[in-house]
């Protein structure tokens, strides 16, 4: 079957490359929402979710959720509709999440702190159909999605999750369905897969982006599923594992390493939130044995709090940057806790340190790929040469669920692919040899984004955001240290009238642009002209080292006082 092409804006894999993911079995012919359903029958009285709300078996999940599918098709939505998601961890988002898929519309999964400014672009871009928001959070997500729709090109549903009742003009996911009998809504669903080509379009990602406005990332049915049963492999994860999440499950890392990859083996998964310390209670309760640690949660992982978790953990990955060597040993006491580490991105490859690695690849790398037609280089960053081995270079990837384009951007394709169609990660990386494997140290990034806490701030987006304003002439945003999220935006900015703004006005500017409030810069330093290097451009060097360095000046102040 031919997968639909979205009028050339889809970038596909290269025939021979798609052959040769098909031979190895690195790609499924059937779609996502099949292999759901397989490993539901596999699995059908096993738990499959639990949240602090609800416990579903698999048998529950995957009915519940044929019925939501039957419940989208009745509202009038077509397979290939795109769905924005602006939804956190509740157990509704995973029914939705799967509803979705089944009725074979594509999620768009975008973040419950996005705005305007990001919605407006991603769901015109995409031509999205729906918009399915939370509701009962302190912003009206309700309210803005009305907005939203308000004379957009396509946008006709507006749905929602955790509301006590409907409200007018929207539809609770909650209420799919539930008069649809079983049998009817799992043929509807059947007859919806068969609809799907193995290369079709599951799901966009987003990006956190070099340039511009996040890109679109396309994973198609052939591939997504199974990097999540790679992912379960690298951990040898049964039937008998119950897998934390507590950073948002819509981000690619949370579908892949924790919501499919769970479900690919029949294994529980067990859905915190960002809130890690209030989490820890339910992986207490749950008897977690594996769980993935994002760098915004470093901190609390490293805390007391963790220790009743750490009675049932088992493996503890840790993901997003470098791992502090006390923590490290405090989840890796080489007997019964075992620590790893992980490098993933949307846009595909996951490197991991795999059950084997020895003790020091664990603490020193990020690991190796986890499929192995997965492919990794280290080049140049300014050509396509790769450097000598052990050198620091640019990470570059290609393999059968790393991307060959994203959606609808040929100008930015052309350079972030090299010809060969390896993806240039914008990550510098270095390759270490432990008992004759080499594993990939991640030694810094070339991208020019800010990595707060997990979520991409692109630095150029807030730049242009910024110079919106009539009273900034100039504006350069770097990453400026913090204990807590790794890192934040300090915008560095130079007055139009030589007027400095105050941090309110800045607030108030992005606000009134619709911009996440994560991007907002957290610190401004006026500056009279922006630092240059010797050939005239911003130099951002200088200006990191300028902030660690005001930094550590107050802090040596506040020590004082
Ligand atoms: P995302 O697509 O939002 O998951 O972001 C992917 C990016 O996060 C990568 O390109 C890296 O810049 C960063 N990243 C992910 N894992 C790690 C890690 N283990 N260490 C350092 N940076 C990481």
């Amino acid at each position: 079957m031919t997968p639909h092409d979205w009028d050339g804006r889809l970038v596909r894999y290269p025939a021979e490359r798609a052959a040769r993911y098909r031979a190895s079995g690195a790609w499924s012919e059937q779609p996502t929402t099949a292999r759901l359903h397989e490993s539901a029958l596999a699995h059908a009285d096993r738990i499959a979710l639990v949240t602090d709300e609800a416990t579903y078996t698999y048998r529950e999940l995957d009915e519940r959720t044929d019925r939501i599918a039957a419940g989208l098709a009745a509202l009038g939505l077509r397979p290939r509709d795109p769905v924005i998601f602006q939804v956190n961890n509740r157990g509704a988002t995973i029914l939705a999440w799967y509803g979705v898929l089944k009725a074979g519309l594509i999620p768009v999964a975008t973040l419950s702190q996005h705005r305007r400014h990001e919605i407006g672009h991603i769901s015109e871009k995409v031509g999205a159909v729906a918009h399915l928001v939370e509701t009962g959070l302190s912003f009206d997500l309700v309210g803005f999605a009305r907005e939203i729709g308000d004379g957009h090109p396509t946008l006709r549903h507006i749905l929602t999750i955790g509301a006590p009742e409907g409200q007018p003009g929207t539809v609770r996911i909650e209420d799919l369905g539930t008069r649809i009998d079983a049998v009817e809504a799992r043929a509807l669903v059947e007859s919806i897969e068969a609809g799907i080509a193995p290369e079709d379009v599951a799901v966009f990602q987003l990006s956190g982006g070099t340039t511009g406005v996040p890109k679109v990332i396309p994973r198609i049915h052939a591939e997504y599923w199974n990097n999540g049963r790679y992912y379960a492999g690298t951990f040898g994860w049964t039937e008998e594992s119950r897998i934390a999440h507590l950073i948002p499950v819509i981000h690619n890392a949370g579908i892949s390493c924790a919501l499919h990859a769970a479900h690919s083996v029949g294994a529980t998964l067990v859905l915190g939130t960002p809130d890690a310390v209030a989490s820890f209670p339910l992986l207490e309760r749950s008897g977690v044995t594996d769980v993935l640690i994002g760098h915004g949660h470093y901190q609390p992982a490293g805390s007391t709090a963790f220790d009743p978790v750490l009675k049932t953990v088992r493996r503890t990955v840790l993901s997003g940057a470098k791992v502090p060597p006390d923590l490290f040993a405090k989840l890796d006491d080489g007997d019964r806790h075992w620590a790893g580490q992980m490098f993933g991105m949307s846009e595909g490859m996951f490197i991991v340190t795999p059950l084997d690695a020895p003790e020091a690849a664990r603490r020193a790398t990020v690991g190796l790929p986890i499929a192995p037609d997965d492919e990794i280089a280290i080049l140049d960053p300014n050509s396509e040469e790769p450097v000598a081995t052990g050198e620091v270079g640019e990470l570059c990837c290609r393999g059968p669920y790393t991307i060959p384009g994203y959606f609808g951007a040929p100008e930015h394709n052309a350079t972030a692919f090299t010809a060969d169609g390896f993806y240039r990660t914008g990550d510098l990386a270095a390759l270490h040899e432990f008992d004759g494997r080499r594993y990939v140290a991640i030694e810094g990034r070339i991208k020019d984004l800010i990595n707060r806490g997990g979520e991409k701030v692109n630095a150029e987006e807030v730049e242009l955001l910024l110079l919106r304003h009539e009273g900034i002439a100039a504006a350069a945003v770097v990453a400026m240290p913090d204990e807590r999220l790794g890192e934040k935006a300090c915008a560095f900015v130079v007055a139009a009238s030589g007027a400095e703004l105050t941090m309110a006005e800045v607030q108030e500017h992005m606000d009134g642009l619709g911009v996440a409030k994560y991007k907002w810069p957290e610190r401004l330093v006026w500056v009279s002209a922006l630092p240059q290097t010797n050939v005239g451009k911003v130099n951002k060097k200088v200006m990191r080292a300028d902030i660690i360095e005001r930094l550590e000046s107050e802090a040596r102040e506040g020590e004082r006082t």
